[in-house]
């Protein structure tokens, strides 16, 4: 009866691996041993085996390269996989679009307040390295979405919170695949707009630096709203459409 006992093996086989993987005894990019060495070394069949490394792949956590070079390869636990998947259970729930970029407004005021409050460990160099590469993409209007989108990501990260990162992350996700849907319908490039929202980033960086924390987040609460109204977030009963093209993923 091994058929029926194999899903159970290969459960137990993949929860060894998945826990060695998540507290970092496997290195990211590591070459798992060979099918026929876990094999051995878990005493278990072929097929036990060959399901636990489907079940890692298909959670996100190794890659499996088939072919006579190929094997399994460690694959850190990632926010752009949370973030993917998200995406379909807010499609799927036929969320209003408005709810995502409300949820936004919360997170990145919240990483305001964060940064604000952090000490010298904050680090503001990629905010203004990201302000630098928006003002050069100024001239490139097929450019400015995506730094539009760069920024808010680097905003999540300063503020030092794993889970504010992971949580961001899906929303801005979901915030970018909409945005650059509405932008691409567009007949020409708003430059006027993206000059205003390049300016936005660039104060709120000093008012950070500064120590302004009012400022900043009267500034940053602005700039949100201007965002939300500039793809009609609020205008209509639109809901969430992450289908619609795959969306790049930061
Ligand atoms: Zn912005």
């Amino acid at each position: 009866m091994e058929p029926v006992r194999a899903p159970k093996t290969a459960e137990l086989i993949a929860q060894r691996l998945r826990r060695m993987i998540v507290r970092h005894e496997l290195a990211a990019d590591e070459a798992l041993p060979t099918e026929a060495a876990l094999t051995q070394q878990f005493g278990v069949s072929r097929p036990g085996v060959r399901e636990a490394l489907r079940i890692l792949e298909s959670e996100g956590l190794i890659t499996i390269q088939r072919g006579i070079y190929g094997g399994a390869r460690v694959r850190p636990p990632a926010a752009t996989v949370v973030a993917r998947y998200a995406g379909f259970v807010l499609e799927y729930q036929n969320t209003p679009i408005s709810d995502v970029y409300r949820m936004r407004d919360s997170l990145e005021l919240t990483a305001i307040r964060l940064i604000s409050a952090g000490g010298p460990d904050v680090d503001l160099a990629p905010l203004r390295e990201a302000v630098e590469i928006e003002r050069q993409a100024l001239d490139e209007p097929d450019q400015l979405a995506e730094s539009e989108g760069r920024f808010h990501h680097l905003l999540a990260q300063a503020s030092g919170s794993n889970t504010l990162q992971l949580l961001s992350a899906t929303v801005n996700h979901v915030v970018h695949s909409h945005f650059s849907s509405v932008y691409a319908g567009k007949r020409e490039a708003d430059v006027e707009s993206f000059r205003k929202a390049h300016r936005a980033h660039a104060r709120v960086i000093d008012l950070l630096a500064a120590k302004r924390t009012e400022a900043a987040r009267t500034l940053w609460v602005k700039h949100l709203e201007a965002a939300a109204t500039y793809v009609g977030a609020d205008a209509n009963d639109e809901r969430v459409d992450v289908m619609h093209s795959p969306s790049r993923l930061r």
